[in-house]
């Protein structure tokens, strides 16, 4: 094995890329907070690299964490002596990372219209954004493509329109791909586009949504994280700017916002996951957002995707004080989950944020719930932890179409809850 993983360096180091040979993903079961507490200590030692899927929370939540073949032995060895419950959830990280690939390329072609496209497998970043392009083209009195800025590296950030007419009519807005390796997220927003103008002008709901608002779709939120998933590091989450006095890339991008910035559950540390930036809206993919929300106006739905956990969540998460519409956004979770579970019976958790699964300071709904975007939720999709980030091509079309059930609830409440 330690031969195998010198070798799978010494390849990463003349390619340039990162590889996971002997990585292995552990799930953790903490019996109460003093395990917890044991929990955060090994969160904070820095030179076992570990990379946390779930942050330590508290008890009945489990924690994911990817620990580098190099630094396992430590860390089964920590665990076992404070008695603390573990379980092999991956063993070997690098093989679903080449069967992904593998996968990508056997089913990679050219997709020459929107029905052609192969919506069952991973795409670059340039092969969503050929897809964008064929749909302005095949439908453009339904759909255009706006570009609200640029990343930190210059891509644009793309946003579909869909609009039957009117300025500024009432609008929903989704985006997916913020963190870049929740891939899920991102196929199934290129999903929900061919949805929605297949399902216009024949379901009649949607088509009554689309009479009255326009949906606004964010497929690749992240960009610069994107591309880096897939040319150098498949497990890259955050933003990738550049840390004034750090050798560390990026900020996350959902800890970037203006509610509640830098508090508890966001990092100061450069080099942590949830590194919340120098100052809120450092990000240029998340000023963009801002901006344009704040240009537009009358925006009444905002839904935020993540993968993975299963959960659908309403704000807040930077403070245990409630919304003032709470009862609203639970009844609507509730409803949404069960139209989502009524498919493949996928069951999720639904409530705000923090009492959920943790605190967390800077969220994306946070801010737009104090915008007033009565209807801010955040999705994490499939799945509830099987494969984490690494859910197999063959489940992109089941998530996508159990969301969109979900999606319907929110957006339809939306359309008749005018406010
Ligand atoms: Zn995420």
């Amino acid at each position: 094995m330690r031969g195998l993983v010198v070798l799978a360096a010494l390849l990463a180091a003349a390619f340039g890329t990162e590889v996971f040979v002997g990585h292995q993903v552990l799930r953790i079961s903490m019996a109460n907070e003093a395990q917890v507490e044991k929990m955060r200590e090994l969160e904070t030692m820095d030179h076992l690299q570990l990379d946390f899927w779930a942050s330590p929370s508290h008890p009945e939540r489990p924690v994911d964490v990817r620990v580098p073949f190099t630094s396992l032995q430590a860390v089964k060895v920590f665990l076992e002596q404070n008695n603390i419950q573990y379980f092999i959830l991956i063993k070997d990280l690098q093989r679903l990372v080449d069967d992904e690939k593998a996968q990508m390329v056997r089913q990679r072609s050219r997709a020459l219209s929107v029905e052609t496209f192969n919506y069952a497998t991973y795409h670059t970043l340039n092969e969503i954004y050929d897809f964008m392009d064929l749909l302005v083209a095949e439908r453009p009195n339904l759909v255009s493509k706006i570009e609200i800025g640029y990343s930190t590296e210059g891509l644009p950030l793309n946003v579909l329109k869909f609009s039957t007419g009117g300025p500024n009519r009432p609008a929903i807005w989704i985006d997916t791909g913020i963190h870049s390796r929740e891939w899920v997220t991102q196929a199934t927003g290129v999903w929900f586009a061919k949805k929605i103008i297949s399902d216009y002008g024949k379901d009649e709901s949607l088509t009554a949504i689309l009479d009255k608002m326009d949906i606004f779709l964010e497929i690749i939120t992240n960009p610069d994280g994107f591309v880096f998933t897939h040319t150098q590091n498949r497990m890259w989450r955050k933003t990738r700017s550049i840390n004034a006095g750090s050798s560390c890339r990026g900020v996350d991008p959902n800890r970037n916002w203006d509610a509640g910035f830098g508090g508890l559950g966001s990092s100061r540390n450069p080099c942590s996951e949830t590194y919340h930036g120098p100052h809120a809206n450092s990000e240029p993919e998340v000023k963009a957002i801002v901006d344009f929300v704040k240009q537009h106006g009358n925006i009444k739905a905002f839904i935020s995707i993540h993968s993975y956990s299963q959960l659908l969540l309403y704000p807040y998460g930077y403070t245990k004080t409630p919304v003032p519409d709470q009862k609203e956004l639970d009844s609507i979770a509730t409803a949404a989950v069960t139209a989502l579970s009524s498919l493949y019976g996928t069951s999720y958790r639904y409530g705000s944020i923090i009492t959920t699964i943790y605190q967390a300071s800077g969220g994306t709904i946070d801010w737009t719930y104090n915008q007033g975007i009565k209807y801010s939720f955040t999705f994490e999709l499939r799945d509830a932890g099987r494969y984490g980030f690494m859910l197999p091509a063959n489940q992109i079309i089941p998530t996508a179409q159990e969301t969109w059930k979900a999606l319907m609830v929110i957006m339809e409440h939306a359309r008749d809850h005018p406010y």
